[in-house]
């Protein structure tokens, strides 16, 4: 974590807010199980595409590939061979102030969730088509049809679409909210 220094503020933010989120999936004590189950099988395929692991970061500053400040978590240094889950911290605050505690958790687990799917595959092209498709089907149906839990409006939308075309990643409906949302070379 030695690039990323959050400024003070933003890691109290971190260490209060997010790392016990993430610190109970890593322990195996997340209280959804089969949250926890979805979790540890996406941990243990990105494992097999990168042996030696991944790191988490905070950063402060915005994503470089995103200078619109709106994606909230990213992956770097995937070329190293260990990559980087990096969590944009600026924009998750902002996130965080507008969510309750509970649709604010999900909504962490979910994308951290949605990196380890890109982990977990090496696939080049229709990187988003698959892995939104993944993470609907492994984590966000748990939280909406399992467990009954509030999401993020922004997760809400991707699974409305999935469940719309039937799961169906190969669809056209679903090829088409995912260009709308990434552009063609998604
Ligand atoms: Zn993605």
């Amino acid at each position: 974590m030695d690039d990323y220094q959050a400024d003070p503020m933003l890691q109290s933010f971190a260490d209060a807010k997010i790392m016990p989120i993430i610190d109970a999936l890593i322990d195996g004590d997340y209280r959804l199980p089969l949250v926890q189950t979805a979790f540890d099988g996406l941990v243990e395929q990105a494992n097999k595409c990168y042996p030696k692991g991944f790191d988490i970061a905070f950063s402060d500053v915005l994503n470089e590939n995103d200078p619109e400040g709106k994606v909230p978590f990213g992956i770097v240094g995937r070329k190293t061979g260990t990559p980087i889950i990096g969590i944009f911290l600026p924009i998750v605050l902002a996130l965080y102030q507008e969510m309750d505690r509970t649709t604010f958790e999900s909504f962490i687990v979910i994308s951290f969730c949605h990196e380890l799917i890109h982990l977990g595959s090496l696939a080049e092209t229709d990187k988003e088509l698959t892995t939104w498709a993944e993470t609907c089907q492994q984590v966000i149906r748990l939280y909406v049809e399992v467990y009954g839990e509030g999401i993020d409006k922004h997760d809400w939308e991707f699974y409305s679409a999935w469940i719309q075309c039937n799961g169906d990643a190969e669809s056209d409906s679903w090829r088409s909210f995912i260009v709308q949302n990434y552009g063609a070379h998604a």
